[in-house]
């Protein structure tokens, strides 16, 4: 549908920054997260409600109120929608830990994070995969489950749990590079304009081109939708906290309740292969802040 245009990029944006949550070299509808950087900077705080020291993740109800302490809330609108469609992530608890921020801005800010973790590994399906600790053993006992049932649950690839931000760098230049020469090519974007953007980090990128896509000047690798679909802009996967993993048996129910059972949950609607560890039963979602939706016989918990 062509109508209707900027409204649509504004749902496009949103959806897609929902649907982020891995990305494939393919276009498939398996892409990961992202957004515009949120800016760091605070909001001055309500003190008749808590404050940011204050908040208590175990008595405290509502999104909001169980984002890990010192979370960068984001300013800009595109870190907003990213918070409300693709954040469950940040509730997570239960012996896990959540990023603090939206967007990691480069490598080292993913890998002082990732050091920062109590980690595990383990080969599972052929792959050597990296969780944080307790998600990886809650995975093992889904695994066993499921093995009991006579199922399997097994990653896609080698990429399907911890990723580093470097490898989500290729991929949006991937992406990002065509796009510029065809926009150029068609007088739609300055030479002098794309090799400003070609300048800029791929921190800085993000914006600029979703700026652009505002316009219908689109990055995906088909050229006809965002880029958000194709690719995760760098900084924003689920997997670079190490509490995703993308899951070949995704499309059995029975699968999906197995790892519903070990706290292993679908937080994003339009990325059907990635599940999110959130360390709590899923009686305990609702109270941390998320809402239960069903879409096409799935079970999703989403931000409320
Ligand atoms: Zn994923």
């Amino acid at each position: 549908m062509e109508t209707n245009k900027t409204n649509g990029m504004i749902a496009a944006i949103l959806i897609a920054a929902a649907s982020i949550a891995c990305w494939s070299p393919s276009e498939s509808p398996s892409v990961d997260s992202s957004t515009p950087r949120p800016s760091a900077t605070s909001t001055p705080s309500n003190t008749n409600q808590m404050s940011e020291t204050n908040k208590a993740p175990t008595t405290m109800t509502g999104f909001k109120a169980n984002l890990p302490t010192g979370f960068k809330e984001p300013t800009d609108d595109a870190g907003r929608l990213l918070l409300k469609e693709y954040g469950a992530v940040f509730v997570a608890r239960g012996g896990v830990t959540p990023p603090n921020t939206v967007v990691f801005r480069d490598q080292a800010e993913v890998t002082s994070f990732q050091n920062s973790l109590k980690t595990s590994s383990e080969n599972i399906g052929g792959f050597n995969l990296e969780l944080q600790t307790v998600a990886m053993d809650d995975l093992r006992k889904a695994i066993a489950d499921a093995k009991a049932a006579g199922l399997s649950i097994s990653p896609r690839g080698q990429d399907s749990a911890k990723r580093t931000y470097d490898e989500t760098i290729e991929l949006w230049k991937s992406r990002v590079e065509p796009a510029l020469k065809h926009w150029v090519s068609k007088g739609k974007i300055t030479q002098a304009d794309a090799d400003r953007i070609r300048g800029l980090s791929p921190y800085q990128q993000v914006p600029e081109v979703l700026k652009l896509e505002q316009q219908g000047i689109w990055f995906a690798k088909d050229l006809s939708k965002s880029i958000i679909y194709s690719v995760a802009p760098p900084g924003t996967s689920q997997h670079l906290s190490m509490l995703a993993l993308d899951v070949k048996e995704h499309e059995d129910a029975k699968v999906r309740d197995i790892l519903a059972k070990h706290r292993w949950f679908q937080t994003v609607t339009s990325d059907l292969p990635h599940f999110t560890y959130l360390g709590f039963g899923e009686d305990e979602l609702s109270k941390r802040g998320l809402k239960k939706t069903t879409d096409g016989g799935r079970t999703f918990w989403i931000p409320e």
